[in-house]
């Protein structure tokens, strides 16, 4: 697939550093390496690329190969990352991923316990409409606005230098877009947003909290007269602790002050998150017994999951994803570990305890 000049010049801003490697494979699936004009190639990397070119690949389209290309770059970067420590996928499909007939439209792929890691072609033929139903939700919370110029807007307690490049990439939007942009612009531009919403609304204590630890921000809040101890903020129920949060903004700015929002609060979502995040159940699946999966992957499992307050809390410092199912919670874990972003202790203690990979 063919991708205009400009595209290509704005997508190549947030493509990993190993791009070119990976280039070098062209085009057609399981090409060899060209090893004696890459200069450049060492023998670990060839070593990676032919581990890659190895998995049987099945029914990706000519439309989907900017897909494959990006997938093929995050098991690179993961290979990289754990010194080759890390296993990929036995097999990989391009399929529609159905259950029970039934349309699956918002998930990108998934992982069957024998490693078989399927992406789901449904959730690219409808893309547009994914990107509109997650933007009208953001739109109902009212943590997405539309301005009198019709420019859209995120809501200022939310802002810092990551979420506003999704308010960038919003207003730049538009249906003619490349299949790739348009995937890296709802999994990294708006999946961030999402997770930033997600914590703010079900645990807005650990973004007080992060922001408390940040740069002058106590500072500001004492010279502002806002702050207010931890214990404080508990005692309040969670719709004053949100009020709370964007008082602080509010106020501090009304000031000619600045609170800064930590880009880490959050799993920051890269290029590769979506691809790490499957890679990450293909890890995890090695590291279980049939029995130890059938617990964790069990309804008695869930139904705790999903009713713990302290395990949601811990899960809000990921994503909201991470909420939903203990296997969720370990692999976008496995994402931010493979991004090398920094974990919060509670973190780390909940992922190893469902035998998280250890591999970074
Ligand atoms: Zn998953």
């Amino acid at each position: 697939m063919r991708i205009p000049v400009l595209i290509t010049r704005i997508v190549g801003k947030t493509v990993p550093k190993n791009i070119n490697v990976i280039g070098k494979m062209g085009s057609s699936i399981g090409a060899q390496l060209p090893i004696t004009t890459a200069t450049a190639v060492t023998r670990t990397n060839v070593n990676f690329l032919n581990r890659i070119n190895n998995i049987p690949v099945h029914g990706v389209s000519v439309e989907e190969m900017p897909i494959f290309e990006m997938l093929k770059n995050s098991m690179y970067d993961l290979l990289a990352t754990t010194k080759g420590k890390a296993r990929l996928p036995k097999e990989i499909r391009f399929e529609r991923v159905r259950g029970n007939g039934l349309i699956r439209k918002q998930g990108v792929a998934c992982v069957t316990r024998e490693n078989v890691l399927k992406i789901n072609r449904d959730y690219f033929t409808h893309i547009d409409e994914n990107i509109q139903t997650n933007l009208q939700d953001f739109i109902d919370i009212g943590l997405i606005t539309r301005q009198p110029n019709g420019k859209y807007k995120i809501a200022d307690f939310l802002r810092n230098s990551k979420s506003e490049i999704f308010e960038t990439r919003l207003n730049e939007y538009n249906k003619n877009w490349p299949l790739d942009y348009k995937f890296k612009f709802h999994r990294t531009s708006m999946n961030y947003y999402a997770n930033l919403t997600y914590q703010a609304r079900h645990n807005p204590i650990v973004m007080l909290e992060n922001i408390m630890k940040t740069g002058e921000n106590q500072k500001i809040l004492k010279e502002c007269g806002l702050f207010k101890t931890r214990a404080e903020i508990l005692q309040m129920p969670k719709e004053k602790q949100l009020q709370y949060l964007k008082d602080i903004f509010n106020k501090t700015q009304a000031q000619g002050k600045k609170i800064l929002l930590p880009e880490d609060t959050v799993l920051i979502t890269t290029p590769n998150y979506v691809f790490h995040h499957e890679l990450g159940h293909v890890n995890h699946n090695l590291m279980l017994n049939n029995e130890q999966h059938a617990i964790f992957g069990g309804s008695e499992k869930l139904l705790e999951w999903q009713n713990n307050p302290k395990i949601q809390e811990v899960c809000s410092r990921i994503s909201g994803y991470a909420s939903s199912a203990p296997f969720e919670f370990v692999a976008d874990t496995f994402s931010c570990l493979a991004n090398g972003q920094k974990l919060h202790p509670d973190v780390m203690s909940l992922y190893q305890s469902l035998k998280g990979p250890m591999i970074f």
